[in-house]
């Protein structure tokens, strides 16, 4: 049987692998391939894990057994901030040089007890700032439709293993788009999910009450496999939801989804045209869509950045060269602290330090702070609102598709409005998607696109299943 990677899914992987008709080690093998001829040009992996053959067998030991599950021996790329015991977790950062965890993170033990097979640490933002790769201490990750361009970020690793074919599908970190948007960037499908849905144990934190981790897959049933697997009450994570919460009768023929009206106008024209032809199909399908005044949603961008640089400050205060990351000595203590941070921090997470030390300093915190909290809570309440008639809010995922190498970078507050669209299910913790909805051509390339639904507090079930709907049209 052959099998092309290109159109591969968990799903049929499975099946070829349960029929015998692929090894686990074939499998694999043929992702190594790839790895081994695409990784230096791309920059996906930063490294690969020391025990793949280890894994391998397990898991063809597992179909041997008849302990298989659809996971068994799928080939998965793992974010770097993203713990697994012995391996490299470095968040691609100078401080975390050659770190290697100390332990496994929840999900990926999850995912390591059903089989898969983790392939290796990919490249990502610093700490998970950023929304272009860029701010890698290992250099750029580059988007494998167009190598001019950015893949998104921050796990802009991930999503390029998955399109590139380094990886069937892979985990990230998403805390106000870092999932969804290198996910619509690099045409792949990325969820992220309702706060406490999953666990954080063994995610390298930046702003934790924004971080949740999330599957990138080739589409939403791949998705949904992922989710169901890693999702989860957990003792390590107190803020991980009782199982008994979920609801899992949210699944509906026709859903009614609300476009916030007048929060698009500063998309891309090419990118609005994909989204309003994409709207139409879902019209045609027969879902009713409603152009709807969100006003509180103009507050996700000034509220997550106060919120998660303050979060990022206190979350990044350990990395002091004394208890942990690399220490750089200096003649005093002082000179010590200054410079590992100086030499251990790159531009961005230094931007965030300060920034997040003045939102929270005294004086300042009632202004920035406190207010940035009150506006959570009116965005939350305007947001449940829209809920009691709505099944999803839909925008496109990002206003522009890949833009080149440079082109945000010098500007910061450009660079943070790629992130107009997806902060505010961070902030008011719901679950959202991003599914492919098209391409624009950009200088001769075809460039993916996303569309994002965010749906209900603990309804991701229902978010996964608009996604495979719209696929299906
Ligand atoms: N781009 C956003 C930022 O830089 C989101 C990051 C993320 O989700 N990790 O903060």
């Amino acid at each position: 049987m052959s099998i092309t990677l290109q159109t591969l899914t968990i799903t049929e992987a499975h099946k070829a692998l349960l029929a015998g008709d692929i090894t686990v080690r074939a499998l694999v093998d043929m992702y190594l391939a790839v790895i081994e001829e695409k990784n230096e040009e791309l920059n996906v992996y930063l490294t690969l894990h020391t025990d793949i053959d280890d894994q391998v067998e397990r898991a063809q030991q597992m179909f041997t057994n008849g302990t298989a599950t659809e996971l068994t021996g799928i080939p998965c790329a793992l974010k770097a901030n993203l713990m697994r015991k012995g391996q490299v977790a470095n968040a691609s950062s100078r401080i975390l040089e050659n770190y290697q965890a100390t332990y496994t993170a929840t999900v990926v033990q999850k995912l390591e007890d059903q089989g898969v097979v983790f392939l290796g640490a990919t490249n990502m933002d610093e700490f998970a700032m950023g929304s272009s790769t860029e701010n890698s201490a290992y250099g750029a990750t580059k988007n494998p439709h167009d190598v001019t361009r950015v893949p998104g970020g921050s796990s802009g690793g991930s999503a390029a293993a998955v399109s590139a074919d380094m990886a069937l599908c892979a985990l990230g970190t998403d805390t106000g788009g870092s999932i969804r948007q290198p996910a619509a960037l690099c045409g792949n499908v990325g969820l992220k999910t309702t706060y406490g849905g999953v666990s954080r144990y063994g995610a390298i934190a930046m702003g934790s009450s924004l971080d949740q981790i999330g599957p990138f897959a080739k589409n939403a049933v791949d998705a949904r496999i992922i989710w169901n697997a890693i999702r989860g009450q957990d003792e390590h994570d107190m803020t991980t939801i009782s199982n008994d919460y979920w609801d899992t009768t949210v699944n509906k023929d026709v859903y009614s989804i609300a476009i916030p009206e007048g929060f698009l106008d500063g998309v891309e024209p090419a990118v609005l045209e994909v989204f309003n032809t994409a709207v139409l199909k879902l019209e045609q399908a027969g879902h009713s869509i409603n152009r709807v005044p969100m006003p509180s949603l103009t507050y996700g961008l000034p509220v997550y950045y106060v919120v998660m640089p303050a979060e990022v400050s206190s979350n990044l205060a350990r990395y002091d060269g004394i208890r942990y990351g690399k220490q750089v000595l200096g003649d005093t203590l002082l000179d010590t602290y200054v410079k590992t941070k100086s030499q251990g921090f790159g531009a961005e997470s230094k931007r965030r330090i300060m920034l997040g030390t003045y939102v929270l300093s005294a004086g300042y915190a009632d202004k920035f702070y406190t207010q940035a909290l009150a506006l959570k809570e009116k965005m939350k309440q305007d947001l449940e609102e829209v809920y009691k008639t709505y099944d999803f809010v839909l925008t496109p995922t990002t206003p522009t598709a890949a833009f080149k190498f440079g082109e945000k970078s010098s500007d910061p507050l450009q660079m943070y409005l790629e992130d107009i669209f997806t902060v505010s299910a961070n902030i008011v913790g719901v679950p959202a998607i991003s599914v492919p909805m098209g391409t624009v051509n950009l200088d001769g390339s075809d460039m993916p696109v996303g569309m994002q639904f965010m749906g209900r507090h603990s309804e991701d079930l229902a978010v996964l299943d608009i996604a495979e709907k719209f696929e299906n049209l």
